[in-house]
């Protein structure tokens, strides 16, 4: 039995035809659990009950389950989902005034290692499904549809490396942005990599004008060599050249993610170095105030020192802006309530 949420259109209409279907099939039933939210085979009243039979012996259609629930005074709803193997995941909804933005997990676990984050304190178990990163969609909108609000935005932010489950993360987008899938905009969609740079060129040559975020959190390879071992692998001049070569090709900007780490990569030098670093790209920076994680060492800069980096960068005329932050009262940061309920386990 295969879930039905894992395929995306091209996919559902090639499953269509090796099942003897016409293409026009895929379409139908993505119109049917996406657009009209329907998960019950039977009530599909457009589809010929022979193909229903057939459609119910090989597929079902299941969201993940919602294991732990956090409510914020801001509207963030942070919830831990249980998978199908039991495996918990992230999902985060933010209300922005600009719309609803979901923070979605791509990893069961994370392999990158980056020093500050609590999503790496468990090695990655696998890659999730595309069915499951659909599924954290599917669920926040169902909590959404009770106001008649649905999610606007995503951002594939939450645990994990997208671009260490490339092709699931695509087909997942692909469905988000699809007419007769979410219908969501692709300058709705952001995808975050701490820096894969084979990865990023491949994105580059897909076509898709999705944003592409780039965790970056040092300006030289000694600072980024510490708190980010993938830079070990590939060092910031490669990361730049594949910037390049994605603006170039792609035709569109990304945007650097920096997290502002206490005495580590928050002086006025690194800010001055950051600005010549990303000169000649027409890259944006979001500076980011660190959410301290209890089982790391690292503190959060402070407001004074967060305001000043961002001068420096202005005055270098680098385009940046700080991040508002969310659900400050939870367990906001990344990978931070799965982490307690992992080890709540172990105890
Ligand atoms: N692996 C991808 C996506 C997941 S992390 C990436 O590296 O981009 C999403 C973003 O959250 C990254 O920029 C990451 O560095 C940042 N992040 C991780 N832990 C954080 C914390 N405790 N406080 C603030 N941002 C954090």
């Amino acid at each position: 039995m295969i879930n039905l949420y894992n395929f995306e259109i091209k996919k559902l209409e090639n499953l269509m035809e090796e099942y003897g279907q016409k293409k026009y099939r895929a379409t139908q039933l993505f119109k049917w659990i996406y657009e009209k939210k329907v998960s019950d085979f039977d009530l599909m009243s457009d589809i010929s009950k022979k193909f229903i039979d057939v459609l119910k012996k090989d597929f079902y259609l299941k969201v993940p389950a919602i294991y732990k629930r956090q409510d914020s005074s801001d509207g963030t709803i942070k919830l831990l989902l249980e998978l199908e193997d039991n495996s918990k995941i992230e999902t985060v909804l933010m209300k922005y005034n600009y719309g609803n933005v979901a923070c979605v997990t791509s990893q069961v676990g994370c392999n990158m290692g980056c020093c500050f984050c609590a999503s790496g304190l468990f090695k990655k178990q696998r890659n999730l499904e595309v069915a499951e990163l659909v599924g954290q969609i599917l669920v926040l909108n169902s909590l959404l549809a009770e106001k008649n609000e649905k999610i606007t935005h995503v951002v594939v932010m939450g645990t994990g490396e997208p671009f260490d489950n490339y092709n699931n993360v695509l087909d997942f987008v692909r469905i988000l942005n699809h007419p007769y899938g979410f219908a969501i905009g692709a300058r709705h969609i952001t995808v975050s990599t701490c820096g894969l740079v084979e990865k990023i060129k491949q994105y580059a040559n897909e076509g898709l004008q999705i944003n592409l975020a780039i965790s970056l959190h040092a300006p030289n390879n000694e600072i980024r060599n510490k708190v980010m071992p993938i830079n070990r692998k590939y060092p910031i001049e490669e990361l730049m050249e594949a910037v390049k070569y994605y603006e170039k090709t792609a035709g569109r900007r990304v945007t650097f993610e920096y997290i502002l780490l206490r005495d580590i990569n928050d002086s006025d030098e690194c800010a001055l170095e950051l600005a010549n670093l990303i000169k000649g790209t027409l890259a944006y920076v979001n500076l980011i105030p660190y959410n301290p994680v209890n089982e790391l060492k690292y503190q959060r800069s402070s407001n004074n020192r967060i305001h000043n980096f961002l001068d420096v960068l202005m005055k270098n005329g680098v385009n940046a802006t700080i991040r508002k932050e969310f659900g400050t009262d939870i367990d906001a940061a990344c990978g931070q309530l799965r982490a307690k309920n992992e080890k709540a386990k172990n105890l």
